[in-house]
């Protein structure tokens, strides 16, 4: 086990208490920094050419259309938090308005998300959400809540989530947008060309991630229960309220304390 003098779990070379001390020690959201730590060694250690775009400051991804999991935005929301409450209030509202104007504007898509799933058949639900979401176009009309209007960089880049991680700069041969030969963005047209420059990140790191989110929604929710990151804002809200809380509350507290293999699977909605 770790101590609290021991160098942290993240690479940073810093004291375990002067840097990730928040994060409990063995616990599962320290699983998922873990992964984020062996991703970043992955890209660290790759010689990428100096020409490639997924540059710092390139943000054009960031009004992609993407689902995260709840544990991802467990991280994002406690690194909002440790920014204070007014920033994280801020951030919420600029996310409740994207909502509004995605229920005025693609109404089937938004109740898609407000809708209850409890039950439904898994791999009915599983095809009809691919359908809904491959109907649509891959990027939004407002960017992801989390990039900072004026810097137009990300507000939790520490803490973001895994495809803010391996987007454009490394390749997985799984997905679809290497199967399909995709357009990655506007820089990268070509995906299976760009595996040519950027390091494989293999099967086992989506695997890991799902089995961490498998304990808090159990097995087949936490394949559909993914979404992109302004719904997960209003879905904090609407849960917290009613259970008259601040909105910006985690819903599994737990997930930072926990030690893993401690949890029961909970049912969030
Ligand atoms: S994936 Fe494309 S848009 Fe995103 S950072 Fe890389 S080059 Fe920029
Ligand atoms: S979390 Fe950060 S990197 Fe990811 S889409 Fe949002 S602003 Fe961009
Ligand atoms: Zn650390």
């Amino acid at each position: 086990m770790m101590g609290r003098n021991d160098n942290c779990f993240c690479g940073s070379g810093k004291k375990r208490k002067k840097c990730h001390s928040y994060i409990s020690e063995d616990s599962y959201i320290e699983s998922l920094y873990k992964l984020y730590h062996e991703i970043e060694i992955i890209k660290r250690d790759h010689q990428y050419p100096l020409e490639h775009p997924c540059k710092k400051g390139c943000h054009e991804c960031c009004y992609d259309f993407f689902s995260i999991t709840m544990l991802e935005f467990e991280a994002v929301l406690a690194s909002l938090k440790r920014n204070g409450m007014n920033y994280t209030r801020e951030i919420f509202n600029i996310a409740l308005e994207y909502n509004a104007f995605l229920e005025k504007n693609d109404p089937e898509l938004y109740n898609y998300f407000e809708r209850d799933l409890t039950g439904n058949d898994f791999e009915e639900e599983f095809y009809f959400q691919r359908r809904l979401y491959n109907d649509r176009p891959a990027r939004l009309s407002f960017p992801c809540p989390l990039i900072n209007k004026e810097s137009k960089s990300c507000s939790v880049y520490e803490d973001r989530p895994f495809i803010c991680r391996t987007h454009g700069n490394t390749f997985n041969t799984s997905t679809n947008l290497y199967k399909n030969n995709s357009p990655t963005c506007e820089y990268i047209v070509d995906s299976r060309d760009n595996a040519n420059y950027t390091p494989e990140v293999k099967d086992e790191f989506y695997t890991k991630m799902m089995e961490l989110n498998k304990l808090v929604q159990g097995e087949m929710r936490s394949f559909l229960l993914q979404y992109p990151i302004f719904y997960w804002f209003k879905l904090y809200k609407d849960k917290n309220e009613k259970y008259n809380r601040d909105m910006y509350e985690s819903l599994v507290p737990a997930y930072f304390y926990k030690k893993v293999d401690s949890l029961q699977p909970i049912d969030i909605r």
